[in-house]
Parts: structure tokens; sequence; C-alpha cells
């Protein structure tokens, strides 16, 4: 896919049909992915924090988030095909999870958070399967039963913890989570729970 560089991160430049594809097929496939979004906030950690420069460019796919990014691109004289941001690309993925039967987990924001925004999906997908859901705050006395819950049987996670502690999470835990796409996703279940 072609990329695009800002600041030193690099970006995917494509159309919300084929990142979806390309999710699609990865949602349906063993081989562990990891996805996140970079905005302008993000860019500007990314500065500051060598680390999560790193976990960044280790990310399988960089969606651009947000009118920042897109103007930072202009700017450098190259025009974003789309805005690919995890708001808009949410209804895409539940849609795809029912159609191939797939599972989704959300792991993250504060207790309650989660369990809400499933509900709200439920009311949406009924037939949306979810394989769980768990609160962002995980301390180390919890976080096998956490990793076994997600375990049991998920295709995407998404996990909403924030920049860039989600990042760094996944990355900590990659290796660990046996599903084939995790995501992060940063204030989406706060936004979507209301
Ligand atoms: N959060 C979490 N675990 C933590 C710290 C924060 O789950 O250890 C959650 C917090 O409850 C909120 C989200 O992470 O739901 C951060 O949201 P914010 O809007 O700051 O994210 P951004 O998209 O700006 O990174």
């Amino acid at each position: 896919l072609p990329h695009v560089k800002v600041l030193g991160v690099p970006f995917v430049n494509t159309s919300l049909e084929t990142c979806l594809r390309l999710l699609k097929s990865w949602i349906c496939d063993p081989q562990p992915r990891t996805v996140n979004f970079v905005n302008a906030h993000c860019l500007n950690v990314a500065q500051h924090d060598r680390y999560y420069l790193q976990v960044l460019h280790d990310s399988d796919l960089l969606l651009p988030d947000g009118s920042g990014v897109k103007l930072a691109c202009r700017m450098l004289d190259q025009e974003l095909e789309a805005n690919l941001n995890g708001t808009d690309l949410l209804p895409h993925l539940c849609d795809m999870l029912v159609a191939d039967g797939k599972r989704l987990f959300l792991l993250g924001a504060a207790p309650g958070v989660a369990e809400r925004m499933a509900e709200k999906l439920k009311e949406r997908w009924p037939d949306l399967e979810i394989s769980g859901v768990h609160h962002g705050f995980i301390g180390p006395e919890i976080i096998e039963d956490v990793l076994a819950q997600i375990n049991q049987g998920t295709d995407l996670l998404l996990v909403a913890m924030g920049v860039p502690a989600q990042e760094k999470w996944i990355a900590a835990h990659r290796e660990r989570l046996q599903v084939p796409v995790v995501m992060g996703v940063g204030g989406l279940f706060d936004f979507y729970s209301q």
C-alpha cells in the first residue's frame, strides 16, 4: 500500500474500501497483526517518546486519523485519500464480524464503559458475537486472567487505554495474545458508550 511520512511516522494512504478489504482478510487469518491509528496528538507524542515511535513503526498497519494529519500531509504536498479513524471504521468492522461469524473483545476504559458499549453494539448488531469485555486498568495481579479471557476465542481485539499506553500495552503482550487482529482505539469506548 502507498505510504505517507509525517514527522518520521509512516502511515498508509489508501481508500476506506482498500483498508476494509485488508482488515477483513486479516481478521480471517490466524497470523497476528497489530493495527494502530495516528492523529496529530500521536505525532506530537512520538517526537518525545522514542519507544512509542518504535512501536508505531512496528505496527502492521498504521492508519491516518483526523483532519490534523490530513492538513500536515497537504503542507507536505501529499494528499490523503481518506481519513481512516476508529470511529468511522467501527460500523464497518461490526458488519464484517457479523458476516464472517467472527468475535469481538472490548478491552479498555473505566469499569462499566466497555459493558455499556457492548450493549449499544448489540442493539445495532444483534448477531454480533462479543467474546468478552474488560476495563483498561489492568494491574499485574489480573493480567493472566485478562489474557486468558481474551484468548478464549477472539478474532478482533479493540484496546482503548489512550495514547501511548495502549500501543505499548499491545506491544508488550502481543506475543501472548492469540488474536488475529489487535487494534488500539484511544477514547473510542468513552465516545461510543454515551
Ligand atoms: N484508560 C485505560 N487504562 C489506563 C488509562 C486510561 O483504560 O490505564 C482509558 C481511559 O479510561 C479512557 C482512555 O483510556 O477511556 C483514554 O482516552 P483518551 O480520550 O485520553 O484517549 P486518546 O484517544 O486521546 O489517546
